[in-house]
């Protein structure tokens, strides 16, 4: 089952055989960011009035096209300005990865992958938007899977032991 949420059409990963990013830009423009509370106490020291509150939680602004404030056209295609300390989201997008199973998106254990930390497993749900042009071509997903995971359970976990007083990228 393919779920609606935020404009996203998640899956669960392993319902998605390959994945290759086109460069479109398409993510930086038809989304909102949200970003953890550190990443938004960071980007407002780095970068001034760059984050919005809404409903409890923070984004990133978007200019008046829907596009978000650093991403930049060049003659090449679309660029993130800020592309080495980008949010969490937009590093694993389009995978989407969660502790805890999204509700009616498939089941549970099509979305679960065992993360592996020496003694430790760690489980966690992984969903890819079928709204990415790149679903479908390219890289087998499940040899991209563990990397992303692994990528995401680091960065968030780098996040998590600062607290709430950020002052360094990710
Ligand atoms: S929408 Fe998909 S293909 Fe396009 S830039 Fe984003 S990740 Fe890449
Ligand atoms: S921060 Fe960069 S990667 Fe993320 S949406 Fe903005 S331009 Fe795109």
């Amino acid at each position: 089952m393919v779920e609606e949420i935020g404009g996203h059409r998640y899956v669960p990963w392993r319902y998605v055989q390959r994945w290759r990013c086109l460069r479109c830009g398409r993510c930086c423009v038809e989304y909102l960011v949200p970003l953890y509370p550190q990443e938004a106490v960071y980007y407002l020291l780095r970068y001034g009035d760059v984050v919005e509150f809404r409903r409890g939680k923070y984004y990133l602004k978007s200019r008046p096209d829907g596009s978000c404030i650093f991403l930049e056209k060049t003659a090449l295609g679309y660029r993130c300005s800020i592309y080495f300390e980008r949010p969490l989201v937009c590093r694993c997008y389009p995978f989407y990865i969660t502790e805890e199973p999204l509700e009616q998106v498939g089941s549970p254990e099509d979305a679960l992958y065992l993360l592996r930390l020496g003694e430790k497993v760690k489980r966690v749900y992984v969903y890819i938007d079928l709204n990415c042009p790149g679903v479908g071509q390219g890289y087998l997903v499940r040899d991209l899977v563990h990397k992303v995971v692994l990528e995401w359970y680091t960065k968030l976990s780098a996040l998590r032991s600062r607290g709430g007083t950020p002052l360094i990228p990710l």
